[in-house]
């Protein structure tokens, strides 16, 4: 099948003048259209991360972010809670792992939120304040569940450990406040709601937490975020730039700029809404908890007697729609389907057409259009806001 529809949860469909910016030519990454360039992606993600503060690009993919952010705030042997909440958290607890710190595991169960006031009791029990960090996730593309880190801030700055945050599939979709949370480091990446290529990593970081990059003792280099602060104020980065990816994110923030924050969240609220009433009518069962639910990413484990894998096969080779399956313990059980990237509610509803064609290939019989007229009436209702 040549036409597909990519609804991943990253990388995602891209816009075509967002395709077509990796075509330009090479610029001099030493000269000033190159620094203007830089000024203008870093002042298009403030807002949407919520700070004033420095945001340091890093090429590579969101994972050398959160390199970045244990190697450049940790030391050998710093007690850090891991509040993980799915692979990608887990992942992030075996960077603090590689980088010698110790990691003590704060459990929530697969497919639920943090619960703050769990939390607020682990963290107050350390009185001796020996806990240097808690690890988040901002929103967990393995389990299609997003945390309330709004209600999470004020339990982190009572406790007063630095807080790192992974939201590479979290940023730009939702609300975000760094600054006025109180988050420390956070980290995302353009592949996901920017809509634009995967490559760029991107670290904000508080005034705190730049003293303590500027102290730590662990050995960094190509990420040493104290050397990309210091480049990024002459317009510049420390090493050769992937230009094709800065000159695609550039226009994928125009696009995304122009839209407005509001409308961007209204918009990934929406799809999510719709993708879970289609999944919940057609006999899905939705992996995250409801107070839990991603505007990114649904997840959900298919109906009674079909398989995940085949589901998914059928959607590719059939009818073009590629959606993703379950990872780690989840693998095989389970179908992500990403909101984000340059979609519309016509390839929301196509991509539900499609899931109702499949199931019935696969033997699966629900009512015909039941999926589609779940999603489309909560579009309506959510267009309309009753
Ligand atoms: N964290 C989360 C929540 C993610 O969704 C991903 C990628 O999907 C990563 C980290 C890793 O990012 P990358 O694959 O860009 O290194």
């Amino acid at each position: 099948m040549d036409k597909t529809l990519l609804l991943l949860p990253g990388p995602v469909t891209l816009a075509q003048p967002v395709l077509q910016a990796m075509a330009r030519p090479m610029i001099n990454h030493r000269g000033a259209a190159f620094g203007a360039l830089l000024g203008r992606v870093e002042a298009a993600l403030q807002p949407a991360f919520g700070t004033r503060g420095d945001i340091v690009l890093l090429g590579g993919s969101g994972t050398i972010g959160l390199e970045a952010a244990v190697a450049n705030t940790l030391e050998r042997g710093d007690l850090v809670l891991s509040a993980s909440i799915g692979v990608f958290g887990r992942r992030f607890a075996d960077i603090a792992r590689a980088y010698g710190c110790t990691v003590e595991e704060f459990a929530t169960p697969l497919g639920a939120r943090i619960d703050a006031g769990a939390l607020r009791e682990r963290l107050t029990a350390d009185r001796e304040r020996s806990i240097a960090a808690v690890l988040l996730t901002h929103n967990e593309t393995s389990t299609g569940v997003q945390n309330d880190m709004a209600a999470l801030a004020p339990v982190l700055r009572e406790h007063g450990a630095l807080s790192l945050v992974d939201s590479v599939s979290g940023m730009g979709a939702s609300a975000f406040a760094m600054d006025a949370w109180g988050y420390d480091v956070v980290v995302s990446a353009s592949q996901k709601a920017f809509a634009a290529p995967p490559g760029v990593a991107m670290v904000a970081a508080s005034a705190r937490a730049w003293q303590r990059i500027e102290s730590v003792t662990t050995p960094r280099f190509y990420f040493d975020l104290r050397r990309a602060r210091a480049f990024k104020g002459n317009g510049q980065t420390p090493w050769t730039p992937p230009l094709p990816v800065l000159f695609a994110l550039d226009a994928a923030l125009e696009r995304y700029a122009a839209v407005g924050l509001e409308a961007t969240f209204a918009r990934h609220d929406r799809y999510a809404r719709a993708v879970r009433a289609a999944f919940e009518a057609l006999g899905f069962t939705l992996f995250s908890r409801p107070d839990a639910h991603s505007v990114t990413v649904v997840a959900a484990g298919p109906p009674p007697g079909i398989e995940a894998a085949a589901l998914l096969t059928r959607l590719r080779e059939r009818y073009g729609v590629v959606l993703s399956g379950g990872q780690g313990e989840l693998a095989g059980k389970i179908v992500r389907f990403g909101t984000m990237g340059d979609i519309t509610e016509s390839d929301v509803l196509g991509a539900i057409g499609a899931i109702e064609l499949a199931l019935a290939d696969l033997g699966a019989r629900p009512s015909v259009g039941v999926g589609a007229a779940a999603a489309l009436s909560e579009m309506v209702r959510v267009e309309v806001g009753t």
